[in-house]
């Protein structure tokens, strides 16, 4: 009796645990046919209760049925995890040439970026290096070597930041400030090297203002040639090519006489509007054009015949102004970059709201 109930224990146990489908479920079976309270075992603990006939035969059978067991689940448990280890690796798969979830968009350039590329690249279609200089800068640099008389305006307070230093220097040109326009590296870049030069300087420049045409911070793009022989004329075609490539082939130049302390002579330049054909009048409409409020000129920039104040004033290599003449210009980015794009207030290109610069992306 009892041997036929090992043998039918045996049998079920076998079944279950071939068709266990996992490993928690033989873990269930291990212990509901191996465990403390199952059959098998209480038989084994009771074979020494049997009567001694018996005793051999049904203790060799339960304890061969037991081993069987053991062995069973042993293989059967390899078996499962190695089959659940492979459905995991499958379903933990990560394909990673799959896009996001969800796709983000690609970023693009700042328009402050892409138009100083653009300018740049003009530029360097030109011949011209292009070179970038320390903006926390010395009075030296910012206004004495370009000539601005020690009295000159824009040396205020009010008009420049003034770096703090624990002494004031004894020589005012060793006063530090955040450089007010990019025109420092004229002079630093004749020292470096000997004429002939041809060079643009982008960069950061600082000074005390805020409203809608005016940051506190911002972005200029400084031009200089020495060379012999160089004129206005040179000035005029080089600038007029600039304003084709930016503003199209259409554009015209025209120059007008002003002030700069580095320049002599010195001239705003005014690029022909681009959205009236510099008619003043919109085609088809005949309304008055905003943009160059009916005038049809754009003014671009500042420039003009480097002063032989500025050249005399070159020590490190002979920039004799009898010999060597030169022109300089600088422009607004920001400005370029309102004109060409049609942007009304300065103060978007540092919001960062992407509902603005993405229209440029
Ligand atoms: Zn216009």
């Amino acid at each position: 009796m009892t041997a036929d109930r090992i043998d039918e224990l045996r049998a079920e146990a076998t079944a279950a645990a071939e068709a266990a489908p996992d490993t928690a479920a033989l873990e269930e079976l291990r212990v509901r046919y191996l465990g403390r309270k199952a059959e098998l075992p209480n038989l084994l603990r009771g074979v020494a209760e049997l009567p001694p006939e018996q005793r051999g035969v049904v203790g060799k059978a339960a304890n061969q049925a037991r081993q069987a067991l053991e062995a069973l689940i042993e293989h059967r448990a390899a078996q499962l995890a190695a089959g659940e280890l492979d459905a995991r690796l499958a379903g933990d798969r990560v394909d990673v040439t799959l896009p996001g979830a969800p796709p983000q968009p690609v970023g693009s350039l700042h328009l402050m970026t892409a138009v100083r590329r653009e300018i740049e690249d003009v530029f360097c279609g030109l011949g011209f290096a292009v070179v970038e200089g320390p903006e926390v800068e010395l009075v030296h640099y910012n206004f004495d070597a370009l000539n601005h008389a020690p009295a000159h305006p824009a040396r205020s307070r009010s008009d420049t930041f003034y770096v703090a230093t624990a002494q004031r220097p004894a020589d005012p040109g060793d006063q530090v400030v955040l450089r007010t326009h990019t025109s420092p590296m004229q002079i630093r870049s004749m020292e470096a090297q000997p004429p002939p030069i041809q060079l643009i300087v982008p960069g950061r420049v600082y000074r005390p203002d805020s409203d809608a045409t005016h940051t506190p911070q911002f972005h200029q793009v400084e031009g200089l040639a020495v060379d012999e022989d160089i004129t206005l004329a040179d000035l005029k075609g080089t600038l007029l090519a600039f304003a084709r490539a930016i503003f199209g082939d259409e554009r015209d130049v025209r120059l007008r006489p002003h002030y700069f302390p580095f320049t002599e002579p010195s001239v705003e330049v005014d690029v022909s509007c681009f959205m009236c054909a510099g008619t003043g009048v919109l085609p088809r409409t005949g309304v008055r054009c905003n943009l160059c409020k009916g005038t049809g000129w754009l003014e671009i920039l500042g420039s003009g015949m480097v002063d032989p104040n500025v050249l005399a004033g070159i020590e490190a290599h002979d920039y004799d102004p009898e010999r060597w003449q030169g022109y300089a210009f600088g422009m607004g980015i920001e400005r370029i970059a309102m004109l060409k794009h049609g942007v009304p207030d300065l103060r978007l290109f540092y919001d960062n709201d992407l509902r603005f610069l993405e229209q440029f992306g």
